[in-house]
């Protein structure tokens, strides 16, 4: 496995590299641009070439890009859909600037299409958005916390994209927090055991490339997401070992996104994410 963090925004950087690779990452998990707003930040190319260098010069591998929270393939409103397809796609072309491999996006929301409808204007976008899709980027697709029009929730309606998106550059990111406040159980080896059974079965764990190791404040099936430090929220310290433990790829980019990023928490998590994570066959 390979740890790292979300790096936060603020402070520089090459700084936040540097405090990151400090605390003991290989990997790292970044936004490009403002999560909440459409226009992405005027960096040039020279400028994400730079950063790519820094990157490759403390050995992080592989950087994991998050797309905006804006974005929403299955948007019904015009002005939005079209948004977010060009976000997208700029999110795609700077991470291959980057030498990220890896583009994270949340599935979306049907908007009231209905989910079945919903799911087929997703995969009718995205085929159509990989065909111009840098080389070398995948897409991940991250399962969300479900709940109301939200298509992402379910292991059987990811593994349905990606069954429709055959061949395409597409996989998973799995956030344990999200699956949690969705429903699935993860508090235990028992709970672990079941829920990975179900991923098996509808998405293969194959397709798994990328992780969000985060614990939940939230009860099971509450639908809502918010982090909690590791071990502190409800899948707790049983459950996060079970889930660490499980025999996911190798060298698979582990990434916490837990509160207060950029403070001391950030080396406290990834202690912790350590020594949970101990008795895993594929820890390095
Ligand atoms: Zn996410
Ligand atoms: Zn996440």
């Amino acid at each position: 496995m390979r740890f790292g963090i979300h790096m936060p925004q603020k402070g520089g950087f090459a700084r936040n590299v540097k405090r990151a690779v400090e605390i003991g990452c290989i990997s790292l998990q970044l936004f490009v641009g403002n999560p909440t707003a459409w226009t992405p930040p005027r960096f040039d190319d020279e400028e994400l070439e730079k950063r790519r260098l820094l990157l490759a010069e403390h050995g992080v591998y592989p950087l994991v890009v998050h797309a905006s929270y804006l974005i929403n393939l299955a948007a019904v409103k015009d002005e939005f859909y079209q948004k977010s397809c060009q976000l997208l796609w700029e999110t795609a072309r700077r991470a291959n600037l980057l030498g990220s491999p890896y583009v994270v996006l949340h599935v979306g929301s049907h908007g009231g299409r209905g989910f079945k409808e919903g799911l087929s204007f997703f995969v009718d976008t995205l085929q159509r958005e990989l065909e111009n899709w840098p080389e070398g980027v995948e897409l991940l697709l991250e399962n969300t916390a479900g709940g109301g029009t939200s298509l992402g929730g379910s292991f059987i309606a990811l593994g349905s994209i990606l069954h429709k998106l055959k061949g395409a550059p597409v996989g998973v990111c799995f956030d344990s927090a999200h699956a949690w406040a969705a429903g699935y159980d993860l508090s235990s080896k028992e709970g672990v055991d079941k829920t990975a059974a179900e991923l098996l079965e509808h998405v293969g764990i194959d397709n798994v490339k990328a992780i969000h190791a985060n614990d939940s404040s939230t009860p099971r099936g509450s639908h809502r997401d918010r982090h909690a430090h590791l071990g502190e929220g409800y899948i707790g310290e049983e459950g996060l070992k079970a889930f660490l433990s499980y025999s996911w790829i190798d060298e698979i980019p582990v990434i916490l996104e837990t509160p207060e990023m950029g403070t001391k928490w950030d080396a406290i998590n990834l202690e912790r994410l350590r020594s949970f994570a101990d008795n895993s066959a594929t820890n390095i």
